[in-house]
Order: structure tokens, then C-alpha cells, then sequence
């Protein structure tokens, strides 16, 4: 391996190596568009941006999906995914070739016009929700995400544990996921999950199935932040010091490929924000006839994966390492979230 920068150079002293899987998860950004603007996001989203993914686009992905069994999860975010005019017509679409589904539900977004049937349409397509509360306390989630988000979540999330989203048996999957603020590593998955499942039960009767603590990656807002703060080489200090093999054995770039906006390829979401494309190489969904030809391709790693191996580890189903002790033990109840 030739790795040059202070991450690769990690990889070759452990002797780790991210070999690319048969990727069984497509990550796709629906688009930039959101009613929200989070101070701290890392897609730089919110109500102003018109990049969408087009039908055309979404029609292309279809077609692959036939040619590629090993594909199994479809994971959709954006921005907002539910405010591409084509998302339903995407669910309908991938659920009909058997597909799992994921959308990552800003919960506000259920509330917004012409999205009152949203909820329903999740629930009838069997869609599983991973949907931001970066705390139970409203004061924290409103500085992060706006005036009125905190009470606005609750209701969206009171309106999916009506139609059985977060109930026991009723197979409809209702994920929480927390990232902490600053220049710190989350807490112990397990221990703040109970901690949630507490609060929210006893103060809003509001139940979920698990929660995912997310490390927040040092890019975009959330970067411009930690500079603005003076905070960026403490942070990634505090990564690097933080560095876990057994997380790096696991990041979620050897098993997932990435679909931008407009059809380009990409390891994860956030080489898709950086635009570092596959394989450092420029590659569209047109280039390719099914997904397993991207196997060859080197997952191209950088400063920022630190955070992806850091303490526990992160990945977009929550931390790497459940065993791992290296994790901040001091919740700190503020998040961002996509
Ligand atoms: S940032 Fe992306 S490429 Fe880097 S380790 Fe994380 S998932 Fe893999
Ligand atoms: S963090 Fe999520 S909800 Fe907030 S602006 Fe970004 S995409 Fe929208």
C-alpha cells in the first residue's frame, strides 16, 4: 500500500488493509434539498439548495439493481430524500425488486405540506426510519437545528408510534441517531440508548427501537466550526489518539457504495461531500453494468476517516466496537445529525 497521508500511514503500521466486500448496501443522496439548515451539516443541505436527483437518474439505478443481487439494502438520505419529487415513486420502485429500505428521516419533514401522507406511505412500504433527536433536551436540539424542531420531532415521532413505528412485534424499525457537539468522541452506545429510552418514555411516552451514536466526521460545517472555534487540531488529536484497529476492521466503506445526487460513485457519503470519487477516479452509474464490477476499485481514505475509527467507531449504522472502552464516557446531550 502507498498510503501518504497521516491516516494510510496508520493502516500500513497496523497492518490493516480496507479491502472492498461484494457491496451489499447502495447509500444513495436523493439531494441537497432540506427544510432544515443544522449549523453543523455535513452536506452543507438546507431549503435553498435545487441540486435533485432526477428520475432519469433514479430509473439507472434501477436497472443495476437488476444485475445485482448482492445488493440487498437501499439506504436513502439527502437533505430531506422525502422532498425529491420521485421519492415515492424511488420506495415503490426498489421495494417492488424486494429491496430493504432505509430513509433518513429528519422527522421534521413529516410535518411539512404536502408531506402529511409521508408517514403512512413509510409504514405501508415497510420502510425502516433512521431519524435525528441529537438530544432529549429542546433547548439543545433547537440551537443545533433550528427554533421549533425539538417539539416538532416529538410530534413527528408520536405520529410514527401511532402507525406502530418503535412498538414490539410490529416490524416496523424506528432508529435514533445521536452525534455528539465539539471537539469530543459519543458516549457509550448502550448506556445512552438506555438513558434515551428513559427520558423519552417517561417525559413524552415515546418509545424507538435502538439508538446509533455517530462520531461527527471533520468535514464541511461541521469543520468550518471546529476552525471558527479553534477547536480543529484538538479534535483530530483527540481522533487520532483514539485510533481502534478493531473499528478500522469494520468501517462501513468496504461494504457500501455511495451514489451522489447526479449519479456519480463514491466510497461513503462523506468522500461523496468531499468529491473524492471511487477509486480517486471519476466514475457514474452509465460507467458501470452492475455493482460488483466496483469491487476492484481502492477505497480511497483520508485525514477524515479518523473518524470513522475513532474510540468505538462510526459508521452510518452507529458504532463499530460495542467492546471497545475508549469511548467518551461523559454524555455530552447535544448532536448533529443527517
Ligand atoms: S470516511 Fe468513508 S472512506 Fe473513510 S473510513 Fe469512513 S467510510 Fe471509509
Ligand atoms: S443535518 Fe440533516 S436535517 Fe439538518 S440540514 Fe443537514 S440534511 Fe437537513
Amino acid at each position: 500500500m502507498n498510503n501518504t497521508n497521516d491516516f494510510g500511514a496508520i493502516l500500513d503500521k497496523h497492518q490493516l488493509q480496507f479491502d472492498r466486500n461484494n457491496p451489499t448496501t447502495l447509500q444513495v443522496n436523493l439531494g441537497k434539498l432540506c427544510n432544515q439548515a443544522c449549523l453543523h451539516c455535513h452536506v452543507d443541505a438546507g431549503p435553498n439548495r435545487t441540486e435533485i436527483m432526477t428520475k432519469e437518474t433514479i430509473d439507472r439505478l434501477l436497472l443495476l439493481i437488476e444485475s445485482s443481487d448482492e445488493i440487498q439494502t437501499i439506504d436513502v438520505t439527502g437533505g430531506a430524500p422525502e422532498l425529491n419529487p420521485h421519492f415515492k415513486y424511488f420506495v415503490h420502485e426498489f421495494r417492488k425488486a424486494n429491496k430493504n429500505i432505509i430513509d433518513r428521516c429528519n422527522l421534521t419533514v413529516l410535518l411539512e405540506p404536502e408531506q402529511e401522507d409521508t408517514a403512512l406511505f413509510l409504514k405501508e412500504h415497510n420502510v425502516q426510519i433512521i431519524c435525528s433527536l441529537p438530544c432529549y433536551l429542546e433547548n439543545n436540539v433547537d440551537r443545533q437545528r433550528g427554533k421549533g424542531v425539538f417539539s416538532k420531532s416529538v410530534e413527528a415521532l408520536k405520529l410514527l408510534n401511532d402507525l406502530g413505528y418503535g412498538k414490539p412485534n410490529s416490524g416496523l424499525v424506528l432508529n435514533i441517531v445521536y452525534n455528539p457537539i465539539g471537539a469530543s468522541l459519543p458516549p457509550d452506545q448502550m448506556t445512552l440508548e438506555m438513558q434515551y429510552k428513559s427520558i423519552l418514555l417517561e417525559d413524552y411516552d415515546i418509545v424507538f427501537n435502538n439508538l446509533l451514536t455517530m462520531t461527527n466526521i471533520p468535514i464541511k460545517r461541521f469543520k468550518r466550526m471546529l476552525i471558527n472555534d479553534d477547536n480543529y487540531n484538538k479534535y483530530m488529536t483527540i481522533l487520532k489518539d483514539n485510533f481502534n484497529p478493531m473499528a478500522a476492521r469494520n468501517v462501513m466503506c468496504r461494504d457500501l457504495i455511495s451514489i451522489g445526487w447526479e449519479g456519480s460513485v463514491y466510497d461513503c457519503d462523506f468522500n461523496q461531500m468531499l468529491e473524492i470519487p471511487i477509486g480517486n477516479q471519476v466514475t457514474t452509474i452509465w460507467d458501470i453494468d452492475n455493482f460488483a464490477e466496483l469491487m476492484i476499485k481502492s477505497i480511497a481514505v483520508n485525514n477524515h476517516c479518523f473518524g470513522c475509527t475513532a474510540g468505538a467507531g462510526s459508521s452510518c449504522g452507529g458504532a463499530l466496537d460495542s467492546g471497545s472502552e475508549k469511548s467518551d464516557s461523559k454524555i455530552q446531550p447535544v448532536a448533529i445529525i443527517n
